[in-house]
């Protein structure tokens, strides 16, 4: 497994400067052959009788059995959920929050067995699972423990009420941090929860039954049922009173229709194709590391990934010119390397999809740009990429790639720039760089975006509320906006 290999001429780090490979040891991790599901705070069998392997992305290596939740489990998980609700709605707020703390602990002192695990699983950076998606998971429990004794004075005169039981389905990108933004605020309101995990991504969910167990959570309270789409659509179809859904528009769109009617509480967090743009006075430098943050951060499977760079056109040469020597730098390979920037693409179908359309890229006439790089023989990988001659009708300038393919396009006006950004049939996120203060709030009022960065990107805080608009989806997820959604209202 190698590095990219640099261009002596264009690379702005010293020739021939290697890192020595720095794995990340996987000893801390033991894993079972076969996971049965977690439903009543025991590990029970699947009625469906079925399992499938998930593996590493990395080298395709198997690593475990998981169960696949057929209705049947489905319905024994909501039961036992319905069947923990009363106890659980019921215990004073402080209680509640006692064990949301404890497992927030629990998580901070587990984290590198859990970072070791969600890199293994879902290729992304150990760097990143270490320094992003732990921490911040172990930030939303104690975000929502520090909630859940004071929903009164959250929504004063309101009288606040836990719905029910949550059927909370999550996506494969962030795994462990997904799950932590669905249970944690559903819990500090008081509701039970199941959970159904990627396909491809089970096993920090499967583990987190292991802190639940630790942490003494009643039974009931959290389940956890794995398996494909197929155990997705039960949940939604299940006795539960609200459901969370994070991943493509296509399945969000299905269940909207499902539900619509049903009285449930739906919030749907779907993709994007945001705008990142950069104005000629912005600091370049600091420009060109958000704009790689933006895109090359775990993969481009990020939902508000900056996917579509919008570069004032005075500027254009310098900016692509320092990004594709800033590519060149980035080290591509094995994720449970300590120096990788770029680890593997999560399975063999997203890989299919990302070159399917670089392909239409490349089709349509955009020009491609890859620094040299030999990728692992094994597994599932792609190069960074940035095209550029890009046209906005172009399907890499409409559709979500979920890849580490960056598209460029220019502008000059600053109307020209919020004309084009929401030319897009989603509105997640955004990012503006510029030393104008005035210009970014300017800026900020008319993206139609969820979220809109100034001067940084893929910033991420438990207080804060994150979610779209249009074909991003609806509710929020954070701050108080997150806990908002788990609850009913007398006034
Ligand atoms: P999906 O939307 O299919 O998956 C998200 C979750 O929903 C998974 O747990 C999935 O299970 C489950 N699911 C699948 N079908 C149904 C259904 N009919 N009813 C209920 N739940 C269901 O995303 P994919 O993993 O297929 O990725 C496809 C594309 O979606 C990506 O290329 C990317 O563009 C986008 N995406 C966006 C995400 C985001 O955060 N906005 C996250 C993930 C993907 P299972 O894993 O078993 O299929």
């Amino acid at each position: 497994m190698t590095d990219v290999e640099r261009r002596p001429d264009r690379s702005p780090v010293p020739a021939g400067w290697t890192y020595a490979p720095a794995p990340e040891s996987t000893e801390i991790v033991s894993l079972r052959e076969r996971y049965g599901l977690f439903v009543g705070g025991e590990w029970v069998s699947p009625r469906s009788g079925e399992f499938f392997e998930t593996i590493s992305p990395r080298d395709e290596v198997p690593l475990a059995q998981v169960a696949q939740a057929g209705e049947q489990d489905v319905t024994a998980a909501t039961e036992a959920a319905r069947e923990a609700f009363g106890a659980w709605s019921t215990l004073p707020g402080s209680e509640r929050a006692k064990y949301l703390f404890r497992i927030a602990r629990i998580l901070a002192e587990r984290s590198r067995e859990f970072a070791v695990l969600e890199s293994l699983n879902g290729g992304k950076p150990i760097k990143e699972a270490r320094d992003v998606d732990l921490p911040l998971a172990a930030a939303h429990f104690f975000y929502y423990a520090g909630w859940a004794d004071k929903l009164e004075y959250a929504f004063p005169n309101r009288r606040p009420k836990p719905l029910g039981v949550a059927g909370q389905i999550i996506p494969w990108n962030f795994p462990l941090l997904m799950l932590s933004w669905k249970i944690a605020p559903a819990l500090a309101a008081g509701n039970t929860v199941v959970l159904k995990p990627a396909e491809t991504t089970p096993l920090t969910a499967l583990l987190f039954c292991d802190v639940l167990r630790q942490a003494e959570l009643p039974p009931g309270v959290v389940n956890i049922v794995t398996g494909d789409g197929r155990a997705g659509a039960a949940l939604v179809e299940a006795d539960v009173e609200k459901v969370a859904f994070t991943g493509s528009t296509e399945v969000g769109k299905a269940i909207q229709r499902r539900l619509a009617g049903s009285g449930k509480k739906l919030t749907l967090e779907l993709g994007g194709k945001a705008a990142n743009i950069v104005f000629d006075d912005a600091a370049v430098d600091q420009a060109v590391e958000g704009i790689v943050n933006g895109i090359y951060f775990n993969q481009g499977h990020v939902c508000c990934a900056g996917s579509r760079l919008f570069v004032q056109e005075s500027i254009y040469e310098p900016i692509v010119d320092k990004l594709k020597r800033r590519m060149a730098t980035l080290r591509v390979g094995d994720p449970l390397d300590k120096n990788t920037d770029v680890g593997a693409i999560n399975s063999r179908m997203q890989l299919d999809k990302i070159e399917e359309l670089v392909a239409a890229g490349r089709a349509e006439g955009a020009e491609i740009y890859q620094p040299p790089c030999r990728l692992p023989e094994k597994g599932y990988w792609f190069a960074p990429t940035v095209f550029t001659n890009v046209a906005q009708s172009y399907r890499i300038a409409q559709e979500e790639i979920f890849g580490p393919v960056l598209s460029v396009l220019t502008f000059r006006t600053p109307d020209e720039a919020v004309e084009k950004a929401n030319n897009t049939p989603y509105g997640l996120s955004a990012g503006i760089w510029t030393e104008k203060g005035s210009r970014i709030l300017w800026m900020a009022e008319r993206l139609r975006a969820g979220v809109v960065w100034a001067n940084t990107f893929n910033r991420f805080d438990p207080t804060s509320p994150f979610g779209g608009y249009k074909e991003s989806g609806f509710g929020r997820e954070g701050g108080l906006h997150g806990l908002e959604p788990y609850l009913a209202f007398d006034a």
